[in-house]
């Protein structure tokens, strides 16, 4: 690969860091849980897709080819981690008079759009749960005889017939913790739903006939069966929020386990992103003040100003969502907006790098992304990159536009307007606060400073405040 540092990550099954060889050379394959569609995704979720995205980026920075598969999950996410209660999907749906297809079509747009706002590339594949629901039965016919059993509600998976289940989580095997649901008949606590019949006398709006009777495939299937289609297993890297690593991706592996008749865990390394937590705890949809992103927008702040919040962190470190953060992470985004745009300025291409100061910066940001990810570091490298003096600015500019792309704010075309989000509350466009700020120049000119002022305070008025001299060279914020 081109550059110098191996690239080390964090592997929670062995919970150390690991050198990334890949199955297949020169590629990565990596598949990402992705949100279950029956709500907006909070910030929070945002977060590991952020990660998952920064992951994908220091792997084409590498150099691998890559492979990246984010699920969506329109069918079969409980209400909890559990095997009992209400599909998620089809709740949403009832409460909300729709049918559950439209349910998910709406939410999956909205997170599309959030994607697209947090400079989330495109993935190879969005992996959609539905269409595979023939591929999952078939899965589960495989393993049938083997590893699972059948109840009255509907097929289970044998955690006891494979090898060391719930090695990820390092949870007890048997009655392991927080597996509270009872469902009568199950042979052990651990064991899990692979196709949920239903019950006799109701109808889903989602159901699939099956060996086992009409139903709908459980949560875990649905990942080791994407996955195992779109990218063979093993397979490099599945990613996913924390909370995954407990129960979720244990169910995984072990499915995984049985379907290669193998000891491996379909994938080499499983990789978890810590949680944004706010000043109450985990983030969660049902308590609190739900935060999406474009609540984040609505009062003023850009959405990278949040992907760089999230960078600041190192993924595997609980982050805290203040305001105040979010505030300083937008005024950071500003000045490195502003140092591009100079270069940009005076640079007519991007240069071969040269500059001994600028391979070194270089090599130390390989270093720290290249040392499970560390964006914390690798930022300042960029801003170490924006000001230097007196190197050529094309080869500057080569050099930002290289870390920009593993850090994934789009420098090289991002101007300083457009981190200018108007808050809602505000109410006032654009050219009326130029052209009100054009007419006080005009009375400052003219000496005319009763008139200067008195259109200050039309302006704050409104919720903007006017930057006489500020060193960023903006003439006027929002007030938030
Ligand atoms: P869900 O839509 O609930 O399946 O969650 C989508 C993704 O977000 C999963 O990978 C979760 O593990 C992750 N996630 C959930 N809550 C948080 C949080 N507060 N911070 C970071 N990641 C989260
Ligand atoms: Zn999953």
């Amino acid at each position: 690969m081109t550059d110098a540092a191996p690239l080390k990550l964090f592997n929670s099954l062995t919970r150390q860091l690991e050198e990334f060889q890949p199955v297949h050379p020169g590629e990565a394959r990596v598949y990402t849980c992705g949100p279950t569609v029956y709500n907006f995704q909070h910030i929070g979720n945002m977060r590991a897709y952020v990660f998952a995205d920064t992951l994908g980026r220091a792997l084409s920075f590498k150099g691998y080819a890559l492979k990246h598969v984010i699920n969506i999950t329109d069918v079969g996410h409980l209400t909890s981690d559990a095997d009992a209660g209400d599909d998620k999907m089809e709740k949403a749906a009832s409460a909300a008079g729709k049918s559950a297809w439209d349910i998910a079509k709406f939410y999956t747009d909205a997170y599309w759009a959030d994607i697209a706002r947090l400079h989330i590339r495109q993935p190879f594949q969005w992996s959609i749960a539905t269409d595979y629901v023939p591929r999952m039965i078939e899965f589960a016919k495989s393993i049938a005889d083997k590893h699972c059993y059948e109840l009255d509600s509907g097929l289970y998976f044998d955690t006891s017939t494979v090898a060391d289940y719930g090695r990820l989580a390092r949870a007890a095997t048997e009655d392991g913790e927080g597996r509270i649901e009872q469902v009568d008949g199950k042979r052990h606590q651990a064991d899990f739903a692979i196709w949920r019949k239903t019950p006799v006398g109701e109808t889903r709006q989602m159901e699939w006939d099956s060996p086992w009777g009409k139903g709908a495939p459980g949560w875990h299937l649905e990942c080791s069966v994407m996955s195992e289609a779109l990218l063979g297993m093993p397979f490099d890297i599945h990613t996913g929020g924390i909370d995954h690593r407990e129960i979720h991706h244990p169910n995984e592996i072990a499915q995984n386990q049985a379907y290669c008749s193998s000891d491996h865990s379909g994938a080499r390394i499983w990789m978890h992103n810590n949680f944004l937590i706010d000043r109450g705890g985990k983030m969660s949809k049902s308590t609190g003040e739900f935060l999406r992103l474009q609540v984040l927008v609505d009062r003023g702040f850009h959405p990278l100003a949040y992907r760089l919040m999230c960078l600041q962190a190192h993924y595997r470190s609980e982050l805290e969502f203040s305001w105040d953060n979010l505030a300083a992470a937008l005024t950071r985004l500003k000045r490195m907006v502003m140092g591009v745009t100079n270069v940009r300025a005076s640079a007519s291409m991007a240069g071969d790098i040269e500059h001994p100061k600028l391979v070194e910066l270089l090599a130390q940001f390989d270093a720290a992304v290249s040392e499970d990810l560390n964006t914390a570091v690798a930022l300042t490298c960029l801003d170490e990159a924006i000001a230097m003096k007196k190197v050529d600015a094309g080869q500057k500019l080569a050099a930002i536009s290289r870390m920009d792309d593993v850090l994934g704010f789009g420098l090289m075309a991002l101007d300083r307007s457009d981190l200018r989000v108007r808050p809602k509350a505000v109410d006032i466009g654009e050219s009326e606060i130029e052209d009100t700020l054009t007419r006080r120049k005009q009375a400052r000119v003219d000496k005319d400073f009763a008139t200067s002022d008195a259109l200050r305070d039309e302006l704050i008025a409104k919720g903007i405040e006017v930057m006489d001299g500020d060193p960023l060279g903006w003439d006027w914020k929002l007030e938030i």
